[in-house]
């Protein structure tokens, strides 16, 4: 009999607690996983997913359009239903959170619907019965939650990601203040089913610490597909007004808007979970600090996913879990690499991305070449739509390999994945030259960009 009631206690079931709890129960571990709202975590209920499922609405806006172009009337014009939306939204991720149970269930896991807090190295309390329950190990896996910042006032009547995708009426007005992933993501969908999106940021462009040109890209297309930017300005005051706000800027002009979506960035969930009572440390922005294995200070107790704030992807979240299962329970030594993460933001066009930006390159490499190309989609030609495809190859000039690749366009977050492999194999441009070309698609620019852009030397 062991001297505790779990092996493993997972405060959170989200992307990387449910896999760190499937996983461990996979090697016999006796494993508890606490969740305080529905299983499946941001990304299933309030991130990716439902954010995927929104642009793929959006984007029939233009396909209805486009249609044309390829000899399609459209008797009528086609009119957007946001209930229909929401109500089919909220069936897919019930379902999705009904998988992720279920997985669970069969892995042999308990779940509770409750709280959990941290009352010592090896104890949890339930807040839901009051129950307290004893671990060997403890894994905080509670995620993120969006910040409200800047504290203006009628900060709170923004909505932030968590409300937004279940709001009881569709904003015709809709104020977005940052200009981050979620900022930019949402701003796309909004624009295209048919909001007037206003987006104000403090930076001169979107997109900090992406590549220069895609950053380029995606202002151009919203601003295309209708979205006002505001640069370098915030908002200083909202008020209710009428049925809805009126947002006053740093510039003195005021908007009267429907609602106003608050996407300033996330924050570690880490307030009240007992963690400093147990010896936790935290950073200074509240994540919880851990080694390589995901452990913290405390032996006994260790995080994974955004609640440690290193790369706050779902998937990094889903490795994180994985490998703390495999290492603390499969007696293995799984150490997660960061390194050539691709990634992508789900505008319209999408941004897809792996490796350095051509800035980020030059300030670590002594030369660095630049391959990039520009072009009108081919479904463009016939529909007649003014859009750009751009694509960027980064190459350190003195070994020839591949650094970054950087795609605005359609799919750009599926070419992402697969380029991911080339650039973290460590791919030269050579190698990519000698690849055949799939035509015609747009990815075959990848291999038949031949002549180099620019050259930078140090
Ligand atoms: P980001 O960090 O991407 O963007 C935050 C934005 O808010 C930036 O424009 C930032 O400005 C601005 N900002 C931050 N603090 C303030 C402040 N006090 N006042 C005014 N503006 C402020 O955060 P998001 O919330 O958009 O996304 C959170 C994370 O979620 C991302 O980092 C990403 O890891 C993940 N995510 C990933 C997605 C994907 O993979 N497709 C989609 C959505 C989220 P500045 O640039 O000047 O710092």
């Amino acid at each position: 009999m062991s001297e505790f009631d779990v092996d493993l206690f997972v405060i959170g079931a989200g992307s990387g607690g449910v896999r760190a709890g499937r996983i461990a129960a996979g090697y016999g571990a006796k494993v508890m996983v606490a969740e305080e709202f529905r299983i499946g975590g941001t990304c299933v209920i309030r991130g990716c997913v439902p954010k995927k499922l929104y642009a793929y609405a959006s984007r029939f806006a233009d396909e209805f359009e486009d249609a044309a172009g390829y000899g399609w009337t459209i008797p009528q014009k086609p009119v957007f239903d946001w209930s229909k939306l929401v109500a089919a939204k909220e069936k897919e991720i019930t379902r999705l959170s009904g998988l992720y149970s279920a997985n669970l269930g069969r892995a042999g896991v308990e779940m509770v619907a409750s709280r959990a807090e941290v009352i010592g190295p090896h104890r949890v309390k339930l807040l839901a019965d009051g129950r307290e329950m004893s671990a060997k190990y403890i894994l905080v896996a509670t995620g993120g939650s969006p910040i409200m910042e800047p504290a203006i006032p009628g900060v709170e009547h923004c909505v932030t990601s968590n409300e937004v995708f279940d709001l009881e009426v569709f904003p015709k007005r809709l104020f977005v203040v940052g200009g981050g992933y979620i900022a930019v993501e949402f701003a796309s969908v909004f624009a295209r089913l048919g909001s007037q999106v206003h987006q104000a940021m403090r930076a001169d462009n979107v997109l900090r610490g992406f590549d220069a040109d895609m950053r380029n890209g995606v202002r151009d297309a919203l601003t295309h597909a209708g979205a006002n930017f505001h640069f370098g300005v915030l908002p200083t005051k909202i008020e209710k007004s009428g049925a809805g706000y009126r947002v006053t800027l740093s510039t003195g002009d005021a908007l009267d808007v429907d609602q106003v979506l608050l996407a300033t960035g996330r924050r570690p969930h880490t307030k009240g979970l007992g963690l400093e009572s147990a010896g936790v440390e935290l950073d200074g922005a509240g994540a919880v600090k851990v080694d390589a294995h995901a452990r913290t200070n405390v032996p006994s107790i260790y995080a994974v996913g955004d609640v440690t704030n290193r790369v706050n992807l779902t998937p990094v979240a889903i490795r994180e879990g994985h490998a703390f299962a495999d290492t603390v329970f499969g007696g293995k030594d799984v150490v997660v690499g960061y390194e050539a993460i691709p990634t992508a933001v789900f505008t319209t066009p999408e941004i897809g991305t792996v490796g350095m930006s051509e800035e980020e390159a030059r300030s670590a490499f002594d030369i660095v070449d630049i391959y990039s190309t520009s072009f009108r989609p081919m479904k463009a030609t016939l529909s007649g739509r003014a859009e750009k495809t751009i694509m960027k190859i980064v190459v350190d000039g003195t070994t020839d390999r591949v650094l970054g690749v950087h795609i605005l366009g359609h799919d750009a977050g599926e070419m992402a994945q697969l380029l991911g492999i080339a650039v973290k194999m460590g791919a030269t441009k050579a190698d990519f030259d000698a690849t055949m070309a799939v035509h015609p698609t747009a990815a075959e620019e990848m291999v038949t960009m031949r002549t180099r852009s620019a050259r930078f030397e140090r």
